[in-house]
């Protein structure tokens, strides 16, 4: 395999009331949250994704089938945490994360050095090497509508043995 290579990962999760809204593993303050069979958290479901694809482990629900009860409400750092240590089993290394969530409201910018502080940590990365972004739906569509949030991922992954 090439010293470099890179995964990109995509999620969508709907909007529901009564549930929580978690994102980048920060609790977000929220009229609704994301349904889900785990926590829901879009975010990182879309970094695990991607973190998967740079080697080319399938993807998260291979790892882990929201049929299976023992993901029912799990935390999904356990997800992002998994695929780290594959990559790190195989030899690699995160380079950088980059990633857009789209969320229609709240407004995520007052959270967003706390999410990539909450990324990095859990990738035993530095924050510089995390960058979230966050877009509304400009009204429209399943985002605008505030129906669904989505996030998209890429990672650089490096070997390093
Ligand atoms: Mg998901």
């Amino acid at each position: 395999m090439s010293k470099f290579r890179i995964g990109f990962g995509t999620d969508i999760h709907r909007l529901a009331a009564g549930r929580p809204l978690i994102i980048g593993g920060v609790e977000i303050e929220s009229d609704l949250g994301a349904d889900g069979h785990s926590d829901a958290d879009v975010l990182l479901h879309a970094i695990t994704d991607a973190l998967l694809g740079s080697v080319a482990m399938g993807d998260i629900g291979s790892h882990f089938p929201n049929s299976d009860p023992r993901w029912s409400g799990a935390d999904s750092m356990v997800f992002l945490r998994h695929a780290s240590a594959l990559l790190t089993e195989r030899g690699y290394a995160v380079v950088n994360v980059d990633a857009v969530v789209d969320l229609e409201l709240p407004k995520l910018k007052p959270k967003i050095s706390e999410i990539r502080n909450s990324i990095a940590s859990a990738l035993g990365i530095e924050p510089d090497m995390v960058s979230v972004k966050a877009k509304t739906g400009e009204s429209v569509g399943s985002v605008g509508n505030r129906e669904a949030l989505t996030a998209q991922a890429v990672v650089l992954v490096e070997k390093f043995q």
